[in-house]
């Protein structure tokens, strides 16, 4: 029997991209999915069609910013499944502009959504997993969690903050819950939808000419998930075979 089918995931940022591809591939694995995000259109259309193929799955609405928000959905989840065996922080934003653009708005909610909302979402999650004495928080970061590039200082700040967060957090809880980071490189979604820069809105679509689909990560992020419970995988990086970054 598959170490995924049973489980309770919550993932964040599941309307689109590599969330809604997550989502779709636990359910298909048997995995209960509870999927968060702000467009609940979005979420309904997907929790329909998981449930038209005989998965198991329920939404909230979510706004990664607000932590009372992410202590309902946990709240949620175990009223409805009893338990929350995966928390995955997969919400992200990426207006990526160069500094002396001083866009500090999208700085701010970069820093917000990218480091904030993952750090609600474990506030949220470990109580209930140091009580359960089980669990696992997947963390998404990113290529550029690893290395910096002109116009993405704050994206990476945000993200190289996701590596640290998830180490520190390995470190303090691994006697009984598992923490993973998994980076991505270029990948189909809308992330690349919010770059408001000119310069770096074209620079970022020749990037993305490489992108490999969001069910990629989605196979790392089960891979992580369907590991024995004695083992965590600590740390992926899943790009394109073409990428040089
Ligand atoms: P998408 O833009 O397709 O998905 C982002 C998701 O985050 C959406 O579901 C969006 O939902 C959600 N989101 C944004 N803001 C909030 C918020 N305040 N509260 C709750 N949810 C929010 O992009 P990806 O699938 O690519 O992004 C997923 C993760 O992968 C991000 O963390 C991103 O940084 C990371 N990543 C992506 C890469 C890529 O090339 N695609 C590369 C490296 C990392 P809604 O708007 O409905 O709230």
């Amino acid at each position: 029997m598959s170490n995924v089918n049973g489980k309770v995931v919550i993932i964040t940022g599941a309307s689109s991209g590599i969330g809604e591809a997550t989502a779709r591939m636990l359910a298909h694995r048997g995995a209960r999915v509870v999927l968060g995000a702000r467009r609940t259109d979005r979420l309904n259309a997907i929790i329909t069609d998981i449930r038209a193929a005989g998965g198991t799955a329920e939404y909230q609405v979510l706004d990664v910013t607000q932590q009372g928000q992410l202590q309902e959905i946990v709240q949620f989840t175990q009223n409805k499944f009893g338990r929350v065996d995966v928390l995955i922080n997969n919400a992200g934003v990426m207006p990526l502009s160069a500094l002396d653009q001083l866009k500090v708005e999208e700085w701010d909610r970069m820093i917000d959504v990218n480091i904030k909302g993952v750090l609600y979402g474990i506030a949220a999650v470990l109580p209930v997993m140091k009580a359960q004495k089980s669990g696992q928080i997947i963390n998404i970061s990113s290529i550029g969690g690893h290395a910096v590039s002109p116009t993405a200082a704050v994206y990476c700040a945000t993200k190289f903050a996701v590596g640290a967060i998830s180490e520190g957090l390995r470190q303090e809880v691994g006697g009984d819950i598992r923490v993973t980071v998994i980076s991505p490189g270029v990948t189909e979604s809308e992330l690349a939808d919010s770059i408001s820069d000119e310069t770096a809105r074209i620079g970022m679509k020749e990037f993305r000419r490489i992108c490999i689909p969001a069910e990629a990560i989605a196979r790392s992020i089960v891979f992580a998930i369907e590991q024995p419970d004695d083992v965590d995988v600590s740390e992926i990086i899943v790009r394109p075979t073409a990428s040089p970054y």
